[in-house]
């Protein structure tokens, strides 16, 4: 199977697409946003199949990468981009990896319950996660993205230290990689998460306003811009109840769940 065949690409508008990796059970997504003389990739997926194969077919610009967080299903093709960007508390994980989460979990995790033919080059018994300098950092309030198309970065912690939502006021569409999403619980209640700091970032994005659509890194592509009031009233529900800490398990209502 090729590379292209691997990702489903769907066009949101007619400068942005999600690149989405339907055929693993992460079911995960990556987003290219196109300017006037530069192209933006949020995130690079698994690294099952050769993003920069896709990003090629769709545009000749010269593409920057920006990582919501550095969690390997995230950054599978960083290697095959020049300029990648990074909060900067998560900079040494991209630099030296992140510490306390063995190769062969990783392993197992990219190979397990694919339900499409995978491209010849890929090997689970090689796998190995993307390390490399970046080529900047970034900080909360940052604009990114210096031509037509300027981005905002969000520094939201929790699910990760490092981790960023990504606002594009031209088209009103919020990335929130994997702060916010619906199909699977987010998860926080490893060592490097924080629930407390999760909920005031929940509650961060909600007050965003002129949102038009929330597109996070994880199964359901695209959500209705109300997923930020509920996000806000769980937010306030877990912190009420004293739910937000490691060990209290699984907290659903209606659309999203979480796991702390
Ligand atoms: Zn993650
Ligand atoms: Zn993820």
């Amino acid at each position: 199977m090729g590379d292209g065949q691997w990702f489903t690409v769907t066009e949101l508008d007619e400068s942005t697409y999600a690149i989405s990796e339907c055929g693993h059970w992460e079911n995960v997504h990556s987003y290219l946003l196109i300017g006037a003389k530069e192209a933006v990739l949020i995130d690079t997926g698994l690294g099952i199949g050769s993003m920069k194969t896709v990003t090629d077919s769709l545009t000749d610009l010269p593409v920057s990468v920006i990582t919501t967080h550095v969690h390997w299903d995230h950054i599978g093709s960083h290697g095959e981009y020049q300029r990648i960007y990074v909060h900067e508390a998560e900079k040494d994980w991209l630099t030296d990896g992140i510490k306390g989460l063995p190769i062969e979990h990783i392993r197992r995790d990219v190979s397990r319950d694919i339900t499409k033919p995978v491209p010849a080059g890929f090997s689970a018994e090689t796998y190995t996660p993307f390390r490399g300098e970046p080529s900047g950092t970034l900080q909360d309030g940052d604009t990114v993205g210096c031509d037509s198309r300027p981005l905002v970065i969000y520094h939201t912690p929790g699910h990760s230290p490092g981790h960023i939502c990504i606002f594009d006021p031209a088209s009103g569409y919020l990335f929130t990689g994997d702060l916010l999403y619906t199909g699977a619980p987010i998860y926080a209640f490893y060592p490097t998460t924080d629930p407390v700091q999760l909920i005031q970032s929940l509650e961060k994005i909600s007050a965003i306003g002129r949102v038009k659509k929330v597109f996070g890194g994880h199964h359901q592509l695209g959500l209705a811009p109300d997923i930020l009031q509920e996000a806000g009233h769980a937010a306030q529900h877990l912190k009420m109840h004293g739910l937000a800490k490691h060990g209290t398990g699984m907290h659903r209502f209606k659309s999203l769940s979480f796991q702390f």
